[in-house]
């Protein structure tokens, strides 16, 4: 995956839906002895929509041939019935992409395919590499646009060069590649499933009858009605082919560091990571946030749908009774038609909008799972005021985001981002509110009840448990036509 970074421009600021930060993609994998793979991969992929909403594709083998359908745009609107169709066969991989305008083309949409004399491969891809400038330099002129081809490729060169079977290039490729990658890869006979050896991001794996299936998130094997089975390890890659299912771990053991904010934003609320499902860790964030930031207020109001549960959660410990003070239109999503430029000031309007009648003279707990820009708060916060609240006191249960992520939520560089060089008092006035508060780091990870090591938390500490490329080599490619 290759999460451009936004546009840093006057738009940005002012239209919360171009400004909003890449987020991680969804990958999807299924083989069984007799299913529609590409129909269990597109109600696999509806269900990891929220991990990216700008392409979406799917590579399904009949035994012989791979077929890769993709495009730009939303799961239901790439694929339809006669679509699904013409992509027989019984093995398949699929992939969500969110992208920013900038990189929104074709040409990066997933599945990536390349052709090894009569056969090929077909690679999902969630996550950033951070040695792209390296692998790219090693590899020569290619015509590669994304780290996730890069990696194609040279999975590809290792099979067509070296006669390979697709495990053993991958046992041989996969320790070159740093950073952050979840894969689901296949050629016309096999399955593989892959975390990168610190596992920032998750996959899980599961049954459908004789079937096996891999996703980003449990919430898809609940669509699908399959049975949960475990989450694939990090530094496991598992390989999937009609003889049955092995594993094994092609890298050195580096430590594991899930993202945290797969916890905080990214994951589906329903979905379980490391045991816990993450709704219930969502409102343990706000139960603490509550202990930590205690204000005197009369409601408790979520930002929807991202600040529900911790708003909940911060309800029920402080007593100040929830509310739903801002309603949110269901049908607005990324791919909506930009406004017009005299309503691009209303943009968070066309998504939320305040309920005067329920906020209206009332002191205000607003909370949400994060900032990161800040541009959507201040103008939610500003419609707050508009709606008549008397005081807002603003409750995120995250610490401030201050630093960029190179492995798979892509955030532009550091003066995008809100915190990262303003003081709590400076936030709470660029965004007038009356106070703010955000969840301290241990808790955070208290809530999560997995030892503090197990995350990667370098978006809010700046402890990077990768070496991080310069910027040049981060956007090495996303920048390239
Ligand atoms: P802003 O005030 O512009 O920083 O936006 C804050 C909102 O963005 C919060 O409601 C978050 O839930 C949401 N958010 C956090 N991370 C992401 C992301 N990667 N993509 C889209 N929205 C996000």
């Amino acid at each position: 995956m290759n999460c451009e970074p936004p546009p840093v421009n006057e738009h940005a600021l002012d239209d919360p839906s171009l400004e909003r930060p890449g987020e991680a993609c969804g990958v999807f994998g299924i083989m069984g002895p007799d299913i529609d793979a590409a129909r269990m991969a597109y109600f696999g992929l509806f269900a990891l929509q929220h991990r990216g909403q700008e392409s979406a594709g799917i590579a399904v083998s009949n035994g012989t041939d791979i077929t890769v359908y993709k495009d730009l745009g939303l799961v239901a609107q790439v694929f339809d019935e006669s679509i699904l169709a013409g992509l027989a066969g019984n093995l398949a991989v699929g992939h969500t992409r969110y992208s920013t305008t900038g990189s929104n083309k074709w040409e990066n949409s997933q599945p990536v395919f390349r052709h090894i004399g009569h056969n090929g491969i077909a690679l999902a891809h969630n996550g950033n590499l951070t040695n792209t400038s390296e692998l790219a330099e090693e590899l020569g002129p290619l015509a590669a646009t994304t780290d996730s081809e890069l990696m194609t490729e040279a999975i590809a060169r290792e099979m067509g060069d070296a006669e390979r079977t697709l495990e053993e290039a991958l046992t041989t490729v996969l320790p070159q590649f740093e950073g952050a990658f979840t894969l689901t890869v296949m050629d016309q006979a096999t399955l593989i499933g892959i975390r990168d050896p610190r596992g920032f991001r998750p996959l899980c794996l599961g049954t459908l009858d004789d079937n096996w299936v891999l996703a980003s998130e449990t919430a898809a094997l609940d669509i699908l009605g399959a049975t949960f089975v475990r989450e694939i390890a990090p530094g496991e890659m598992i390989l999937i082919t009609d003889q049955g299912i092995h594993s094994r771990f092609p890298f050195n053991d580096t430590g594991h560091q899930l993202c945290i904010f797969e916890f905080v934003y990214f994951a589906r609320p329903d979905s379980i990571l490391l045991g816990n499902t993450v709704h219930s860790t969502r409102q343990e964030m706000g139960r603490l946030l509550a202990r930590q930031a205690p204000v005197e207020a009369d409601i408790t109001v979520p930002v929807p749908e991202s600040g529900i549960p911790a708003a909940q959660g911060f309800a029920e410990v402080s007593g100040i009774p929830y509310t739903d003070g801002l309603v949110k239109n269901r049908y607005v999503g990324r791919t909506f038609i930009q406004p017009a430029q005299a309503m691009r000031e209303r943009g968070v309007r066309m998504k939320l909008n305040a309920m005067a009648g329920i906020v209206g003279g009332q002191r205000v707990v607003l909370v949400d799972d994060s900032i990161v820009r800040g541009s959507t708060t201040r103008q939610l916060v500003a419609m707050m005021r508009e709606a008549g609240a008397a005081e807002i006191h603003l409750r995120i249960s995250s610490p401030p985001y201050r630093w960029p992520c190179y492995y798979g939520m892509d955030t532009g560089d550091r003066s995008t981002l809100l915190a990262a060089d303003h003081t709590i008092d400076e936030i709470a006035e660029i965004l007038g509110v009356d106070s703010i508060a955000y969840l301290e780091l241990d808790a955070l990870l208290r809530a999560t009840g997995t030892p503090t090591d197990a995350f990667c938390t370098a978006c809010l500490s700046g402890n990077y448990p990768t070496s991080i490329p310069d910027v040049d080599g981060k956007f090495l490619l996303e920048t390239s036509p």
